[in-house]
């Protein structure tokens, strides 16, 4: 059973949600999605400057495939500034 809107970095003990991207466990994470998605961006196609985005942040800490994708610095940017915000 999961909680909606408690954020998965508290219940892990982390502080915040940078300081659970600064972690060993998201390091370790983050390199499984990577993999997951060929190492490239799912926008553009890029192999440089890739980021994993959060598509949402109720599974920050618990994430699955479908919360998550990957993105190059510039299309990762372009995201956070154009839809939300
Ligand atoms: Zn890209
Ligand atoms: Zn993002």
């Amino acid at each position: 059973m999961k909680k909606q809107g408690v954020n998965g970095w508290k219940a892990l003990g982390f502080e915040s949600y940078q300081e659970y991207l600064m972690s060993d466990l998201w390091r370790e994470k983050r390199e499984w999605i990577l993999e997951c998605f060929k190492g490239k961006c799912q926008k553009c196609g890029s192999k440089n400057n890739l980021q994993v985005h959060h598509k949402n942040y109720n599974s920050v800490g618990n994430e699955n495939m479908s919360d998550v994708t990957v993105l190059c610095y510039n299309c990762h940017k372009e995201v956070h500034n154009g839809s939300r915000n």
